[in-house]
């Protein structure tokens, strides 16, 4: 990939995180993978300055203003800062500083992890809070600030003023608030900041308002000398200031401070993700100046990935649906990185060796990359003595038949067919929403359902019809829940064969390659009859895959079953493409942005139903980019590659 694609293809990983993460609160990558990233494509930027451009997210700040608020225009810019990742990077940039203004001297404060809030008074009363959402524009979220108890709604000063600062949500108040989600069987908030982010901007100042966050102000807008006595006037007018700032002479007792605070950081009871080194002297600030995006007169030292300390509380092993068997972790509940954890994967036996855990070890846990909850190692020196290790089980945790390992394999398999976990666990994989999708019908219900004794196989779930009477009367049910209930597995026996091949669970078919099979066998009579030599010529089948499907076919219970689904209604085909020659037959396609005549899932399946081939992103392959209004680095990309870009309007011509 030459510079150029690779530009362009951080700025879109970029841009997706960002939306990710500052509008929906949900971020999908780590921070520690967004922010490099960022360095790389800041360096290639700036190797490339001919490739620069406004709309980069290395000159972008925060994502798009929720127009479910009001917008507020900041009076000026709420900035972001640069950051460093070593105390080298952070020592190269005192030494500039120094060189360029030797009488720096630097005030150093902890980088709370939560997002900024201007808030403005007019004559002592707080008249407006916003966030700083792109930088120039915010969200007004002044009723949801007035819930934030630290928050002074009036302050003893005459005239304009404003301040800002961070607004966070407490550790302790993610863990309950967690609790209480799962409880809700509401998803969980990642960590920190996205809670206090989405607590922040709610509709309804109610559901802030019990989210118990906090805020710590550190910008003071008016005329002063020093950042530190900023922080002072602050605490003077009434504002909750972070006590644990630090006025440094020079760089080494800057490094003094990170490495301190770091030792820190696990014991407060607020997420920091790093150190703010700022200029002290306000004066210098302007001499200093800014870049779009960032005062040079400031820096962010960001902490490297967090390893804790817990207590391991027991590994038990987990059936899934094909009968593999996983070890799984549990240790005391710790925060790490703003999310709390208490279960880590230990995937299979060799694993489960290389760790060496013994029974009431100490371990260290951390985020492998900086996402996936992780054991990293066991404290050998706080194991107490005599501690017996643990082993792997060889027999099923749930039915209690030996396991058998095949050779060359890694993991362990409940070969069971009767095993109660691997029933339940295929059974709720068949209903799920990549599967089968039988809408209403979840985990516990199917749970509840098996131990009732109603479903014990696939087949099963469609005669459940047969039991309304009993079923209404199973306790929280009710005639209500149950009759849609039956409705939607009716309804669903039109799904096509391939969210069958899918639900079925045959060992290393997942939803794509159930549709290639469908697309090669187009129905089950076929499918069943595939000669394993056919099945591996396929594009995307691999030899594994195509012998597990000629395994499954060849046992006589799956038949039966299928047989019996066939019996039920089920349909058995999968519904091929009529494709009519067109323009865009066996071309690549991507489509982006909005399109104002349909939706893309429309405009995805008419394209295909023309021959043409949709695809995900734009590289040197793609044919033609559909680029509807708002469209952006897909159309970018394109551009840069000289793709064909066509507009919704000559799209609408090409198909009329
Ligand atoms: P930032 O969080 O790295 O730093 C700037 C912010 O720090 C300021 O705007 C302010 O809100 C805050 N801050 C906290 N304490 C402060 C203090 N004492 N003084 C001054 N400011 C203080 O920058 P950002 O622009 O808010 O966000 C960028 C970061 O967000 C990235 O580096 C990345 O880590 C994260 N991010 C992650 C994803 C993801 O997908 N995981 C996506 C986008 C951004």
């Amino acid at each position: 990939m030459d510079f150029k694609e690779r530009i362009l293809e951080l700025r879109e990983i970029l841009n997706k995180a960002g939306y990710e993460y500052y509008v929906l609160d949900k971020p999908t990558i780590s921070d520690y993978e967004y922010d490099k990233y960022m360095a790389e494509l800041i360096m290639l930027e700036g190797e490339h300055p001919e490739m620069q451009s406004s709309t980069s997210p290395t000159n972008k700040i925060g994502g798009e203003v929720l127009d479910r608020f009001e917008k507020v225009t900041h009076t000026n810019p709420m900035m972001s800062l640069g950051d460093v990742f070593s105390l080298e990077e952070l020592e190269d940039f005192l030494n500039k500083i120094l060189k360029e203004a030797p009488q720096a001297t630097f005030l150093c404060e902890l980088k709370i992890d939560g997002l900024s809030v201007s808030l403005k008074y007019n004559e002592g009363k707080l008249i407006q809070a916003a966030t700083r959402g792109n930088g120039r524009v915010g969200e007004n979220i002044t009723h949801n600030v007035k819930t934030i108890k630290s928050v002074p709604l009036e302050i003893p000063y005459k005239g304009e003023f404003e301040a800002r600062g961070e607004i966070f949500m407490p550790k302790k108040s993610l863990i309950k608030l967690n609790e209480e989600r799962a409880l809700a069987g509401d998803e969980l908030f990642a960590n920190c900041r996205n809670a206090a982010a989405g607590s922040i901007r709610q509709l309804d100042s109610k559901i802030t308002a019990k989210r118990n966050l906090d805020v710590f102000l550190y910008y003071y807008m008016n005329p002063i000398d020093t950042q530190e006595h900023a922080l002072e006037e602050l605490k003077k007018l009434g504002f909750k200031i972070n006590p644990l700032y630090r006025h440094c002479n020079n760089a080494s007792e800057v490094l003094d401070y990170v490495l301190e605070m770091g030792k820190l950081r696990e014991t407060l009871s607020y997420d920091i993700d790093g150190i703010v080194i700022k200029v002290n002297e306000i004066s210098l600030h302007d001499q200093i100046g800014y870049t779009v995006k960032v005062p040079k007169w400031a820096i962010a030292y960001k902490f490297k990935p967090e390893e804790v300390e817990t207590k391991l509380l027991d590994v038990t092993f987990q059936v899934g649906r094909s009968g593999v068997i996983t070890p799984v972790a549990s240790f005391e509940p710790v925060l790490v990185q703003g999310s709390v954890i208490s279960k880590a994967t230990l995937h299979n036996e060799d694993y489960l060796k290389e760790k060496d855990l013994h029974y009431g070890d100490t371990v260290i846990i951390h985020k492998a990359g900086d996402v996936i909850p992780e054991v990293v190692r066991p404290i050998i020196e706080k194991r107490v003595e005599g501690a017996k290790p643990i082993m792997m089980t060889y027999e099923c945790p749930c039915c209690h038949m030996p396991l058998t390992r095949l050779e060359g394999e890694a993991d362990y398999f409940c070969t069971n067919p009767l095993c109660s976990d691997r029933i339940i666990n295929s059974l709720i994989h068949f209903a799920s929403k990549p599967a089968y999708n039988i809408d209403g019908f979840g985990d516990k219900l199917v749970e509840l359902f098996y131990h009732e004794k109603y479903i014990n196989k696939i087949s099963d779930i469609f005669k459940l019809k047969d039991y309304r009477s009993e079923l209404i009367n199973l306790p929280k049910l009710g005639e209500k829940s149950i009759d849609k209930l039956l409705a939607n597995i009716e309804a669903s026996k039109k799904n096509p064969l391939n969210d069958l091949v899918f639900g079925l669970g045959i060992p290393n078919v997942g939803a794509k390659m159930a549709k290639v099979l469908c697309e090669a066998y187009p129905t089950m009579d076929l499918l069943k009859e595939a000669k394993l030599e056919d099945l591996s010529s396929l594009d995307d089948i691999g030899e594994v895959i195509a012998r597990e499907v000629v395994r499954y076919f060849n046992n006589p219970d799956n038949l039966a079953l299928i047989a019996e689904l066939k019996d039920l209604g089920l349909r058995m085909d999968y519904p091929k493409l009529v494709i009519t020659e067109s323009f865009f037959t066996n071309k690549k396609v991507v489509l982006t942005g909005t399109l104002n005549s349909m939706g893309r899932a429309e405009a995805k399946k008419l394209l295909e139903g023309l021959g043409a081939k949709n695809v995900d992103s734009v590289s040197k392959k793609t044919d033609i980019v559909i680029a509807g209004s708002e469209a952006g680095s897909k159309l970018d990309k394109a551009r840069a590659l000289g793709i064909r870009v066509m507009s919704e309007d000559e799209f609408l011509e090409l198909i009329k």
